[in-house]
């Protein structure tokens, strides 16, 4: 397996909050050959999904396999800010309706909507309480000129989409409860919740062991190969033949696994600090009380909700997210700790004080389209990929992962879906280069947007 990363991206401990508030159920090793109708490779929201609605459409639950590398919910499912919204695509809507016209465009849109309501679908139908909180979520203007082009979106998403948005002026952010020197105003989207990712993927795990899919945890997958008219891949313990293969790798997908992924995706870290219990007086003191999911209009994304407090804990935790840096090595990760540490205190200087005791971060997954792909693997027969949710894989990853158990069972015809989903990825030009053009685009926003 090759990876764009060094080992350090990809080590075992990952000493996320999360780990401390739910543990999914661990699944065994693989260790004999089997046979399977359907492989999945990766057992994050993706996978989990796609062997769920596999099921639920009335498949051999015992022939539905899930290899996972470590355990369920390793990778980014069970590493990520929680923020269930619209995503999916880096692909501006302008360009979108370039490409693709007026009803394509929308079409994608309401995907998006649609999967917001699958995480909810799921939330309800598994009986997982994932604490969820937040009306939506709110965009904040990190500087002036930036109001501009939430007017512009709030226009957009009337007109366009017949979604209702809110700005909220510079002058009532701290009656909202979001007071903070960096801002300059705010507009409120009615979509999407936030959640603890862990909580919701152990809610998954558990509903999946409960339908009886095999999964398998510290089993990764090292060979896919073709045999018999069938696929074959092989593990440290055992092989698993099946008729249909599925990618549910994204971020931590390897660049040979199959070989069809080799230069086609763009893995980037996201980082997360988070704060202890925050006390009332520290709330009042800054003047940020709201629970809102919230974002800034920066490219590199800051990203930002106040939890609400655990059982038995005193007050809600601040996590505050930060896209950036292209390296997992200790040096480069000690240094992104400074960077993040010191614009959480740039944001909320009343907390400067506050101790943050975790720290973490993952590998999300971009590629050359700018949006998620969902569907078949060109030359490879009954072979599925989904991913490249582009940092937002909650609920995309949460639906396309349906989408996919429904392309394999027959059930949805992959052409069916918004023609935005449809592109196959292509290769990267001088994909050797990727974290070279990567690190370029990084010092172009930070001279741009700071
Ligand atoms: C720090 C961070 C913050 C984020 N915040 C948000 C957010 O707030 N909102 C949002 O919508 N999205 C967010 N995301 C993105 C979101 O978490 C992902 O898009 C989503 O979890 C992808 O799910 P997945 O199942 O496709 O992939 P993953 O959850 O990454 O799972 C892939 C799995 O595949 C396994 N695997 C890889 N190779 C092999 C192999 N050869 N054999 C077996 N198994 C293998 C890995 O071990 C991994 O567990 C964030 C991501 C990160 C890292």
């Amino acid at each position: 397996m090759r990876h764009l990363y060094e080992p350090a991206a990809y080590r075992p401990e990952v000493n996320s909050y999360w780990q401390t508030t739910a543990s999914p159920l661990r699944w065994p090793e693989l260790k004999a050959d089997r046979t399977a109708d359907t492989l999945i490779i990766g057992g994050g929201y993706t996978g989990l999904n796609c062997a769920l609605e596999l099921a639920e459409l009335g498949h051999d639950p015992q022939s539905i396999v899930i290899l996972e590398a470590r355990q369920p919910g390793w990778g980014a499912s069970g590493r990520n800010g929680g923020f269930c919204c619209i995503g999916g695509s880096k692909l501006p809507v302008d360009k979108q309706l370039a490409r693709f016209g007026e009803a394509e465009t929308v079409r994608y849109f309401k995907e998006q909507c649609a999967s917001i309501e699958s995480v909810r679908e799921n939330l309800t139908r598994y009986g997982i309480d994932a604490d969820p909180h937040s009306q939506g979520e709110t965009q904040l203007a990190h500087r002036e000129s930036e109001i501009a082009g939430l007017e512009a979106e709030k226009e957009q998403m009337e007109t366009l989409f017949g979604i209702g948005c809110r700005l909220i002026e510079k002058s009532a952010l701290a009656g909202e409860g979001l007071a903070s020197p960096e801002f300059h105003g705010a507009l409120n989207m009615p979509l999407g919740f936030a959640l603890n990712p862990m909580k919701y993927l152990a809610g998954l795990v558990r509903a999946a062991n409960g339908a009886g899919i095999a999964g398998f945890g510290d089993t990764p997958a090292i060979a896919v190969n073709r045999d018999g008219g069938r696929w074959r891949v092989s593990t440290p313990g055992g092989t698993v033949s099946a008729e249909s293969l599925v990618i549910a790798t994204n971020g931590y997908s390897s660049e040979d696994l199959p070989r069809w992924l080799s230069g086609r995706l763009l893995p980037v870290l996201s980082n997360i600090l988070l704060s202890r219990p925050l006390t009332a007086g520290e709330l009042a003191a800054q003047g940020w009380t709201s629970n809102q999911m919230s974002h800034d209009t920066r490219n590199l994304l800051h990203y930002f909700r106040l939890m609400p407090p655990a059982n038995g804990e005193s007050g809600p935790r601040m996590l505050f997210g930060m896209r950036g840096g292209t390296s997992a090595d200790d040096a480069t990760m000690a240094a992104m700790h400074r960077r993040i540490r010191a614009d959480f205190d740039r944001f909320f200087p009343a907390w400067r004080q506050v101790e943050t005791p975790f720290f973490w971060a993952g590998l999300v997954c971009l590629n050359r389209n700018l949006v998620s792909y969902t569907g078949p693997i060109p030359g490879m027969p009954n072979a599925w990929a989904s991913l490249a949710y582009h940092g937002s894989g909650v609920a995309m990853g949460s639906h396309c992962g349906r989408l996919a158990g429904r392309m394999i069972a027959g059930d949805l015809a992959p052409e069916a879906i918004p023609a935005i989903m449809r592109r196959v990825p292509g290769r990267f030009p001088f994909p050797a280069f990727r974290k070279t053009y990567l690190a370029a685009a990084y010092r172009w926003y930070e001279w741009q947007e700071h």
